[in-house]
């Protein structure tokens, strides 16, 4: 019988994504949508990790299944690595995407080009019933632009050029970002895991 599996998101990209990707790495499973009635979670975590476990906890408490579970952001260099765990409100909360990379790039205006390092960083958690856990990361490197760029992808996407290109990650096809993302990183390290777990 195929196991079934709930990722623990809203975002029916994310679930066509990890379906690609474990299909393509042969991990049979039947991926589950989180369920409408499942509570939210307060995303209050300290690292990507945490978050990302939170929400998978909840959604294998509710469903009584496995669930996966991602966080992940922006982190520039120069700021520290924030936005980081806040990059979703970093203009603050009810802003948009817009909102946010105009903010970064306001606070980035007057550092040299060459110090405009930045990552995407992606965690990935696993949780089942019975307690057991775990958490995988993926990153892509690579740099601010000064001004947005291309119209794919979303959030910070239009100012990122990954380390090896001329476009940013708005510019890629979706195929393209996700063969390099620090999502696609973290999902692709899922399936041994799940292999192991399911
Ligand atoms: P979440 O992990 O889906 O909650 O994403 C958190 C925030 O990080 C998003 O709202 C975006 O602002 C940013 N982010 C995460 N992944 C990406 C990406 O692949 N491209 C652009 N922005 C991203």
């Amino acid at each position: 019988m195929t196991a079934q599996l709930v990722l623990a998101t809203r975002n029916v990209h994310k679930l066509d994504e990890l379906a690609e990707i474990l299909g393509a790495v042969g991990v049979d499973v039947e991926l589950l949508p989180l369920p409408a009635e499942a509570p939210d979670v307060l995303e209050d975590g300290l690292t990507f990790a945490d978050n990302a476990l939170k929400k998978a906890r909840s959604a294998a408490a509710h469903t009584g299944l496995l669930a996966v579970a991602d966080d992940s952001g922006l982190c520039v260099d120069v700021l520290n690595g924030m936005p980081g765990i806040f990059s979703a409100r970093w203009a603050g909360t009810g802003r948009d995407d817009a909102a946010n990379l105009a903010l970064v790039l306001d606070q980035v205006a007057d550092v040299p080009d060459e110090h405009l390092g930045a990552r995407f960083v992606c965690a990935a958690a696993v949780a089942l019933p019975s307690g057991q856990e775990r958490v995988v990361e993926g990153r892509v490197l690579g740099r601010l632009v000064r001004s947005p760029r291309g119209t794919g992808g979303f959030g910070y996407d239009p100012i990122f050029q990954p380390d090896g290109y001329d476009v940013t990650t708005a510019e890629m096809t979706p195929e393209a970002k996700h063969a390099i993302s620090h999502r696609g990183e973290a999902f692709r390290a899922l399936a041994p895991v799940l292999r192991e777990l399911l």
